[in-house]
């Protein structure tokens, strides 16, 4: 069985156009050539150009998905939220809410349905055994979304669309989302933070954005305390920091939770170069943290890994960072390496900065309760 690989050249086509940085244009805001979001669509065209010429992409199976259907989207958002959308959309485009830095073109409606159906249609087919693992090249991008409101470029909860999709369908009954985007996964933290059968865990630069959300005090909610784990970061954490943060704290908590499925909030902006953060992961720490992920979710779910691409914002890191997270979950021998990895020193950090995360680490083991 291959891995599956899920994407669609209209995830491309949406746009912020009349918006600068999402912020509408006008006034001192000066118009940017290129067009608009920081979420740009080159981020995620020149992963899949990458792994064209590299030839990874003829090892993968290649597929798209149908749109996420009103009904998939009604286990998620609200009525109210849909229709407000669907309404804006249809006649030209703009924001749901005014400066909520989620701006979209006429259509982008059916381009965030579209996101969401790739999402379903990769975790569906790792369920029913179509494929080991997946990943899902969605845009726009999911995890700040509410159930009423877009935030943070994202305009649908795709991840949590496509474990409600699963779970109406019978597939699965526990998952589990380890969330890597250098920005609180808030989205889904509060679509499940009532839920003890789905454990989300955000690791993220401490209070970089949402600024007021992804503390670790935030357990889940009086019926599922223990199934949220926030692991908030300095900025300046990097290779090592991420690893001892996977090994410590995320591994022990998933094989003590034991999900049927984990899904990877896939963002890349924690890469050394990205403009949205302040961290030094490089590519090699992608690949290891997907090798760590691969290892635990033999032992306890079957191999099923199933990634949703998030953010990632410097158009040249995010292609190496991707290509080495595919290299590994297809077994490829096909490696694009790591242009900008010397430039970053994050294979060597700064011993003294390593006790200084070792010691967080070590209190949010104690503060988690794991052993
Ligand atoms: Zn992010």
């Amino acid at each position: 069985m291959k891995t599956g690989f899920f994407y669609d050249e209209r995830c491309f086509w949406h746009s912020g156009t009349g918006y600068a940085f999402a912020i509408p244009v006008g006034d001192l805001v000066q118009p940017l050539a290129s067009g608009g979001l920081p979420e740009d669509p080159e981020t995620k065209r020149r992963v899949k150009n990458l792994l064209n010429v590299t030839g990874l992409l003829n090892e993968l199976e290649v597929k798209s998905g149908p749109l996420a259907t009103r009904e998939d989207l009604e286990r998620v958002h609200t009525a109210k939220y849909l229709d407000d959308f669907k309404s804006i959309s249809d006649s030209g485009g703009g924001e749901v809410v005014p400066f909520s830095t989620t701006p979209f073109t006429q259509g982008g409606y059916e381009t965030a349905s579209l996101s969401s159906g790739l999402v379903i249609h990769a975790l569906t087919d790792v369920l029913i055994g179509k494929n080991k693992n997946a990943y899902a090249l969605s845009r726009p991008p999911g995890h700040h979304c509410l159930p009423d409101k877009a935030m943070g470029f994202c305009l649908f909860a795709n991840i949590a669309i496509a474990i409600k999709n699963a779970r109406s369908n019978g597939l699965a009954k526990k998952f589990a989302v380890v969330d890597w985007d250098v920005h609180h996964g808030n989205g889904t933290e509060a679509i499940f933070m009532d839920d003890p059968d789905v454990l989300t865990i955000s690791i993220h630069q401490d209070r970089c954005f949402p600024p007021d959300t992804g503390n670790i005090e935030e357990q889940g909610g009086r019926d599922a305390r223990g199934a949220n784990m926030n692991i908030p970061l300095p900025a300046g954490s990097g290779h090592l920091t991420y690893l001892e943060t996977l090994n410590r704290l995320v591994l022990p908590k998933l094989r003590s939770f034991q999900p049927e499925v984990i899904l990877v909030a896939c963002g890349f902006d924690a890469s050394g170069v990205d403009p949205l953060s302040r961290m030094i992961c490089s590519a090699k720490t992608y690949s290891e943290m997907t090798k760590l992920l691969m290892k635990t979710a033999k032992e306890i779910c079957k191999d099923r890994l199933v990634f949703a691409h998030e953010g990632g914002y410097s158009e040249v890191h995010v292609p190496f960072c991707a290509h080495a997270v595919l290299q590994e979950l297809s077994g490829s021998e096909i490696d694009a390496g790591d242009p900008l990895a010397p430039i970053m020193d994050c294979q060597q950090p700064n011993t003294e900065m390593l006790e200084v995360y070792s010691n967080i680490i070590s209190r949010y083991k104690d503060f988690f309760q794991i052993e």
